[in-house]
């Protein structure tokens, strides 16, 4: 199998290589360039993004203090409609990890054929310390200072790391009352109330169990006999819980930011849903859940079990650790978890990648049905959101299964190779300006 096999970068040398993030996602378009035999200067437009935006964003601390986060904002390409990606509040973020995250976006959209290019935003900050007051005058002057590079037409944030509904409101509203009228359009991921889509909330864990299940079938494992392991508990880890939960697949351990937990007779996920949502916990966190005994947080990843489904950082899964691993279904659920070189292991290995560019795209594909419906003006009911999800993503995972299959690619091959073609047809076709 052509796996994505580390080089020395070979990409243009630009202002977002201090990031690993970002050096990862370039080796991986070299890859599938070389794969897919890329004309070289679509490539090269491919490699960096369109439009960056760097920002101070001072706000006044509820201490009296003024302080300055910088924040990002990078749309990878604006070819296939208006960009669209998440908002993340993070420590670590940076200008590289963005561009790589709209990268992702970029290629994420092309294999659903949603009409959107990819992109990213961040600001550097840790929203665990920030109050509720805080966060709202980060947010809104946040926006203030990209309005000139955002719209409905433009480019669409939504929730990511750090980021929730209430974040996306105070877009909303703030992008609304800078254009004089109620513009639900400009972000997604709302509250419902807001011309937010039902479903929404749930949907990126809802599309990686759809993954999941297709791979329990294709390997013939049934669900009730298999076990997991999660990294990360907030959006898409706990929702993915919850439906592995239903799905009677056992979750025998998890880990957040705090702590790791472990109960191999299986871990009573809406009981911990509830102990995470208490007010009483402070960082909402799973730390401390009665349920479950303490567990090495260095051990989560490499803990024997059906279903591996990293669900919070970038670049946890590497050359060092990938060959510990002890699943047979990876499912990444975060964006970029796995690095070209633990790639490279995977590859002769029996374990069955789902690459993130397909097993999390629920989240943007639901987004896409926000946005039409707050365009149209017409709103869905659940069931209708939840089956076009479905079909969309199993229509993706197999048109991902057949060229992996077809062509002896891996599945981050075949995935990122279906989502770079799309980008590069359509650049080719519209050919460059002037
Ligand atoms: P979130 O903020 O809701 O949750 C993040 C979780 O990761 C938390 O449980 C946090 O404690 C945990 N975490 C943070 N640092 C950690 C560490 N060092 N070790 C272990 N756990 C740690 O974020 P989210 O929206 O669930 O996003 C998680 C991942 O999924 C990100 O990579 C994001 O880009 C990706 N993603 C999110 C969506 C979405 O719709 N929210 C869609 C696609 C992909």
């Amino acid at each position: 199998m052509s796996a994505i096999v580390p080089a020395a970068p070979s990409h243009p040398v630009t202002l977002f290589d201090a990031s690993p993030t970002y050096v990862m996602a370039c080796r991986q378009l070299e890859a599938v360039a070389k794969a897919i035999n890329l004309d070289a200067g679509i490539t090269q437009r491919l490699m960096v993004p369109k439009r960056s935006q760097v920002v101070a964003v001072p706000i006044r601390l509820d201490s009296g203090e003024v302080k300055s986060f910088i924040g990002y904002r990078v749309q990878h390409s604006l070819t296939s409609g208006a960009s669209k990606g998440g908002l993340r509040y993070a420590p670590h973020v940076d200008l590289g990890e963005v561009a790589a995250l709209a990268m992702w976006m970029g290629w994420k959209c092309g294999i659903m054929n949603l009409p959107f290019s990819g992109a990213k935003g961040g600001i550097a900050c840790d929203p665990a310390q920030l109050s509720a007051g805080e966060k709202e005058r980060l947010t809104r002057r946040f926006t203030e200072e990209i309005l000139n590079i955002i719209g409905p037409r433009v480019d669409v944030m939504a929730p990511d790391m750090g980021t929730d509904e209430q974040t996306m409101a105070w877009i909303y509203d703030t992008y609304s009352m800078k254009v004089g009228y109620a513009c639900p359009e400009i972000v997604t991921g709302k509250p419902v109330e807001l011309g937010g889509c039902v479903g929404r909330k749930e949907a990126t864990g809802r599309g990686v169990v759809y993954c999941i299940r297709e791979a329990l079938d294709e390997l013939k494992l049934r669900a009730v006999e298999a076990t997991a392991v999660v990294q990360g508990f907030g959006n898409v880890g706990s929702v993915t819980c919850e439906e592995l939960y239903q799905l009677g697949v056992k979750v025998i351990a998890i880990g957040d930011r705090y702590a790791a937990i472990k109960n191999p007779t299986g871990i009573d996920v809406p009981a911990l849903v509830k102990y995470v949502a208490d007010p009483k916990n402070v960082l909402h966190s799973i730390k401390g859940f009665p349920g479950a005994d303490d567990l090495d947080p260095k051990e989560l990843l490499g803990t024997p079990c059906t279903i591996l489904v990293p669900a919070a950082l970038e670049r946890v899964i590497t050359g060092e650790n990938a060959g510990k691993l002890r699943c047979r279904i990876l499912a990444e659920g975060a964006n970029g978890p796995t690095t070209p070189d633990a790639d490279a292991v995977l590859a002769d290995s029996d374990v069955f990648v789902i690459p993130d560019i397909l097993c999390n795209a629920g989240g943007v594909t639901v987004s896409y049905f926000e946005w039409v419906q707050d365009l149209q003006q017409f709103m869905w009911s659940e069931d209708q959101v939840n089956a076009q999800l479905k079909k969309l993503m199993l229509g993706a995972f197999h048109r991902v299964r057949t060229r992996a299959r077809d062509r002896g690619m891996t599945n981050r091959m075949a995935a990122l190779s279906l989502g770079v073609e799309k980008v590069a047809t359509e650049k080719a076709k519209r050919g460059l300006y002037p």
